[in-house]
C-alpha cells in the first residue's frame, strides 16, 4: 500500500506516536485509545485521530487501538520495518554522545558502523564499534546500509557527504550547521539545538 500527500507535520508526529505505544506496550498495555495515547504525549486526542485518518482505519471505534498492530501499522508507514541501519560519521564530541544514547532502539534503529579520519581514533573501540577509517567507506556496501548521521565539523560536511552519496547513502542526518547539497534521490533531516534554544525565550515572555 502506498501514502500519498501526508503533511509533513503528520509524519513529524508519527515517531512520538510510536514512541508511546512501545513504552505503554511494554508497560502492559495491549489497547489503546486516542484519549489515552494524546494524555501519555501530551497532546489531543483530535490530532490523533485526524493524522491517523490518513492511514485509513487503525482502530475500531469504542474499542481503541491494538497496541501491537499499531506499532506494526506506524512502523510500516515510517519505512522504519525495512530501513533500520545507519553509520555514523565523526567521532567526536557529539558523535560520541549520539553513539552512547539509548533513544534509538525504540524505533529498532541501530547504528552499524562509525567512521573518522583521526589517526588517533581510527582502531580504538567505543560503544562496541571499531572506529573505521572514512577511507575505506566502501566497506558499507555489501551491508547495503542506506542511512547515515553527520557529525564532522561544518568545513568537512560537504565533502562526506559527496562520499557518502558516492556510497549509496540514501538518507542524512546532518547535525552540522551546513546545507549540504545531495541529489534529488537522497533526503536530508537537519537538526540544530541552538536553533531550538533560539526559539526559547520568545515562548518565556
Ligand atoms: P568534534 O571536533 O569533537 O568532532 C568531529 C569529529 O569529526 C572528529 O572526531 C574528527 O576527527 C572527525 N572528522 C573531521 N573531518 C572528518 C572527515 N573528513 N571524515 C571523517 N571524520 C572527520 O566536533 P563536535 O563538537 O562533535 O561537533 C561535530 C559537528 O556537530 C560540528 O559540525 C558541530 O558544529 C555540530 N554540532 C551540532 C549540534 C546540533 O545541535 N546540531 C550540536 C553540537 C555540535
Amino acid at each position: 500500500m502506498r501514502y500519498h500527500k501526508i503533511p509533513d507535520e503528520t509524519v513529524k508526529r508519527l515517531p512520538r506516536y510510536l514512541r508511546a505505544a512501545v513504552l505503554l506496550r511494554r508497560g502492559g498495555k495491549k489497547k489503546l485509545s486516542s484519549s489515552e495515547l494524546a494524555e501519555f504525549i501530551g497532546s489531543n486526542s483530535t490530532q490523533i485521530r485526524k493524522d491517523f485518518s490518513y492511514f485509513g482505519s487503525f482502530g475500531t471505534r469504542g474499542v481503541g487501538y491494538d497496541t501491537q498492530k499499531l506499532i506494526k501499522q506506524i512502523s510500516k508507514i515510517l519505512k522504519l520495518d525495512g530501513q533500520r541501519e545507519a553509520i555514523l560519521i565523526g567521532v567526536g564530541n557529539l558523535g560520541s554522545a549520539i553513539l552512547a544514547y539509548e533513544g534509538f532502539s525504540i524505533y529498532g534503529l541501530l547504528i552499524k558502523a562509525v567512521f573518522d579520519n583521526n589517526l588517533r581514533k581510527i582502531g580504538k573501540k567505543l560503544n562496541g564499534l571499531v572506529i573505521e577509517d572514512i577511507a575505506k567507506l566502501k566497506s558499507i556496501r555489501p551491508k547495503k546500509i542506506k542511512m547515515a548521521i553527520l557529525t564532522v565539523p561544518s568545513n568537512q560536511a560537504q565533502h562526506v557527504t559527496d562520499k557518502l552519496v558516492d556510497n549509496n547513502i540514501r538518507g542524512i542526518l546532518n547535525f552540522t550547521s551546513c546545507r549540504i547539497e545531495v541529489p534529488r534521490k537522497v533526503k536530508v533531516v537537519s537538526i540544530d539545538i541552538a536553533l531550538d534554544m533560539a526559539r526559547l525565550p520568545y515562548y518565556m515572555q
